[in-house]
């Protein structure tokens, strides 16, 4: 076995069906008496449900976290956790929630406890970004780490299917990428492994019924998996044109992860056997390529980036971006390659 490093981040777990109502034993393990409480508008409500959960260990509720953090919005509630005199934060919601959670961490240094209703991983990582003049930047500091994640699986009955499969992509992403990251090592790859065999199984599953308790608990528990892999190990091409795509073209943040994996694993196939060998073992299917490929069709998403409204003229200009500043990569990053991909992903192409 090559040498290597392995670093696991700190974070109190709380998973299972109906685990929220653990919050307010959480709350007071982390010792907060004026909690912000954050979510998306979509999930005001959800949100007054945690307040009024916590009782007078609330401080306050926002419900205007929007895609992408825009610092705009993060200054805004920053400035309304000062003025309540917030001592942490708590998310619900998918990563843009998470993501504003961790912007106020940022400045304000307050911990954040985590309840994600989505499978984007958000929650397991380091990770931030912020949005300013339409540029998206993203950074890592320990401090934007949530101290306790819920995982209640109830909370993600409501996500409607396309939702589901794309968020749950999403996921699989991270830990696709883990496995042939240039930091991978036998502890993460076991956990990217066991995370894409056990949401690529239920994600049919959830096709079949959304309502299905069950399969939300495997979904959740192979999404907390994957996020972990996220914030353990770097990530390469597949992240570099989700990025370059979503930020400079403007698309959808799940969607183009559903659409792009399939092409980006068919691209750095000839570069990473072993990392092929356990997506085989996970998707029992000798082409993983093809196998995300057919789980992606038909949940009434978008399945190519025409569809997800991207211009055939742009696919140059995004070809160079992808190609510019790469990330660490298996395969070497080629611009006719990248093209190439880029045309397949544009038309919706099934991977050879
Ligand atoms: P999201 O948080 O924007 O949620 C998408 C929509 O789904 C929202 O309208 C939300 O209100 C709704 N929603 C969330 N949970 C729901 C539920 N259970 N039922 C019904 N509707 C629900 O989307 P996302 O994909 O979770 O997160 C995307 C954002 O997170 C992007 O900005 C991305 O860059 C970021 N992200 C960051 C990291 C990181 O490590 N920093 C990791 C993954 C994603």
């Amino acid at each position: 076995m090559d040498s290597f490093v392995y670093v696991a981040h700190p974070a109190r777990v709380v998973f299972g069906s109906g685990a929220l109502s653990h919050l307010p034993h959480e709350v007071e393990l982390l010792g907060l008496n004026r909690a912000l409480v954050l979510s998306t508008p979509g999930h005001a409500d959800l949100a007054e449900r945690l307040g009024a959960m916590l009782g007078k260990r609330t401080g306050g509720v926002y419900t205007k976290a929007v895609m992408h953090v825009p610092v705009e919005t993060a200054r805004e509630a920053r400035d309304l956790a000062q003025r309540l005199g917030a001592d942490g934060t708590i998310t619900v919601g998918g990563g843009s929630t998470t993501g504003l959670g961790k912007a106020i961490a940022l400045d304000l240094g307050l911990p954040i406890l985590a309840v994600p209703t989505t499978y984007a991983g958000s929650e397991m990582t380091p990770i931030y970004g912020l949005t300013e003049g339409g540029r998206k930047r993203t950074g890592k500091d320990l401090v934007v780490l949530p101290r306790t994640v819920i995982y209640d699986p109830e909370l993600t009955l409501t996500l409607p299917i396309g939702l589901t499969v794309t968020s749950g992509v999403n996921a699989i992403a991270h830990a696709v990428e883990g496995l042939y990251a240039r930091d991978h090592n036998p502890v993460s790859d076991l956990i990217a492994e066991e995370g894409i065999r056990v949401l690529a199984r239920a994600l049919p599953r959830l096709r079949g019924n959304p309502l299905d308790v069950t399969a939300r608990c495997d979904a959740l528990y192979g999404a907390w998996l994957c996020g972990m892999v996220l914030g353990a190990v770097g990530m390469a091409l597949h992240h570099k044109l989700c990025h370059t795509l979503g930020g400079s073209f403007n698309l959808p943040h799940a969607e183009v992860h559903t659409v792009v994996l399939p092409y980006a694993i068919a691209y750095n196939a000839p570069a990473i056997p072993a990392a092929l060998a356990r997506m085989t073992r996970a998707l029992g299917n000798e082409s993983p390529a093809r196998q995300l490929y057919d789980l992606t069709r038909a949940n009434g998403t978008p399945c190519s980036l025409r569809a997800l409204g991207m211009r055939e003229p742009d696919l140059d200009r995004a070809a160079e971006l992808a190609v510019e500043n790469p990330y660490w990569n298996p395969r070497p990053i080629e611009r006719d390659g990248i093209r190439a991909l880029l045309q397949d992903a544009w038309e919706g192409r099934r991977p050879e």
